[in-house]
């Protein structure tokens, strides 16, 4: 066996996890073969949100300042009613003393893989197969061998490395092969992602660069990135999905937010169900599931991106340190240190701000906003609320795990 089969890491799929999981390994020496099934990296709009700590870690790889130069930076957030305008303003400025980057940067997930993806073209450690399929997967007690399938059928290799990294997404190979169980539940309702050049701002008053609004009988979000609007809808109580999605209702859903005269001009409508799933352990021997392989939650709230590369950082932590002797038994803390984390604070945070959103009740609406009113008018709950919104509390939390 050569020496690189003996001590590489294989990592499936290069989305941001397993794109930030190859660049760091390799920073600290280790071989790395990245496996990714399509021919080069998608633009579909996904995450559009990274918090003050993922733009930390980043740093490190000198990704956030082109990430800062790409994106729009977010000092305030809000969660508004519509009619009334009435709202709870969050502004990341309180916690200027706990981090480096005190607002949410705007930007798109797949620039952060662009740049990561150039960096790695130019790292030697750093084996690219692009267009290759995970498709097996066996281990032993000195690594595994990852069957692929070559692009356009042109055949198989068998992959030797001393660890696997799945950061192969929702719908994972690798945790479909070994039979893990990904508990949880899809939501009814389904998201309509609308983007367009209406500039929301001109039309409604005092606008943060995100904001989370309740309409009479609905809800609607409306992110800004640099170049349009993102506004997710839902369908109304009297309409299919499939009706909700017809052109004319969706320029309807959009009227109700501007009564605009003519029609908006809509970039892209895309519908998804969200889900709400995570594994019990990231450890299955010499395989380490991270990102969406190993948990998935409502983007409310813009976290599950974030997790992912949060929870890159905590195994490229850990991983040289056992290439350089320690116990393999670090593998295990990672995944004690990041799934409660994933569950508790992420899942559980992502489905509290689904539920408060979808909240049909007038006054149970008017409760949680005075109640958020009041949180934003005391400074040490404030400032309580943002730690944990932008994902320190659960980093900290998970720092004290042994
Ligand atoms: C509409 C939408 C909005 C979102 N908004 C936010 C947000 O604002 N903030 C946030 O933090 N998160 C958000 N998310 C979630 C975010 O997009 C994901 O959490 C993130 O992409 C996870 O990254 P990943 O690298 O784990 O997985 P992915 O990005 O899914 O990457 C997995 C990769 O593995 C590859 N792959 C799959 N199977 C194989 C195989 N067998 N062999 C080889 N390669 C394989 C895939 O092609 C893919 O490139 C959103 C998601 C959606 C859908």
């Amino acid at each position: 066996m050569d020496e690189r089969a003996r001590d590489q890491v294989i990592v499936a799929g290069a989305g941001p996890v397993g794109l930030v999981t190859a660049l760091r390994l390799a920073r600290a020496g280790i071989p790395v073969t990245l496996v990714e099934r399509e021919a080069m990296l998608g633009h579909d709009l996904r995450a559009s949100t990274f918090h003050p700590p993922t733009l930390e870690m980043l740093d490190e790889l000198g990704l956030t300042a082109p990430l800062l130069a790409q994106g729009l930076e977010v000092p305030t957030w809000q969660v508004r009613k519509h009619e009334t305008h009435e709202k709870a303003l969050f502004d990341l400025s309180l916690i200027a003393e706990d981090t480096r980057y005190p607002f949410r940067l705007q930007c798109e997930q797949w620039k952060l893989c662009e740049l990561a993806l150039e960096q790695a073209r130019g790292v030697d450690a750093i084996d690219l197969k692009f267009g290759w399929t995970v498709e097996d997967v066996e281990q032993d007690d000195a690594g595994v061998n990852v069957r692929c399938s070559a692009p356009d059928g042109g055949g198989e290799e068998v992959l030797r490395g001393r660890w696997l990294v799945a950061a192969d997404g929702a719908r994972s190979t690798v945790r479909t092969l070994l039979a893990l169980p990904f508990e949880g539940l899809t939501y009814p309702e389904t998201t309509i992602l609308v983007t367009t050049h209406f500039p929301f701002e001109e039309h409604l008053p005092e606008l943060s660069r995100v904001n989370y609004v309740w309409i009479k009988g609905g809800t609607f979000s409306l992110l800004r990135l640099p170049d349009l609007w993102r506004c997710s809808v839902y369908a109304a109580a009297d309409e299919t999905p499939e009706q909700a999605l017809e052109p004319d209702r969706i320029q309807a859903k959009l009227r109700r937010i501007v009564p605009a005269q003519s029609d908006f001009e809509i970039l892209e409508i895309r519908p998804y169900r969200i889900h709400q799933r995570i594994v019990d352990n990231y450890r299955i021997g010499r395989i380490l599931l991270a990102g969406d392989a190993a948990h998935i939650n409502s983007p409310s709230g813009g976290m599950g991106m974030n997790c992912g590369v949060h929870d890159a950082f905590n195994l490229t932590d850990k991983l040289p340190r056992v290439y350089a002797g320690e116990s393999d038994a670090l593998l295990d803390l990672y995944s004690r240190q990041r799934q409660p984390i994933a569950r508790d604070e992420i899942l559980g945070q992502a489905h509290r701000n689904r539920t408060r959103m979808l909240e049909p009740d007038e006054e149970a609406r008017l409760r949680t906003l005075r109640d958020l009113q009041a949180t934003v008018a005391d400074p040490v709950r404030h400032r309580e609320y943002l730690l944990r919104s932008s994902m320190i509390t659960g980093l900290r939390r998970a720092a004290e795990i042994q």
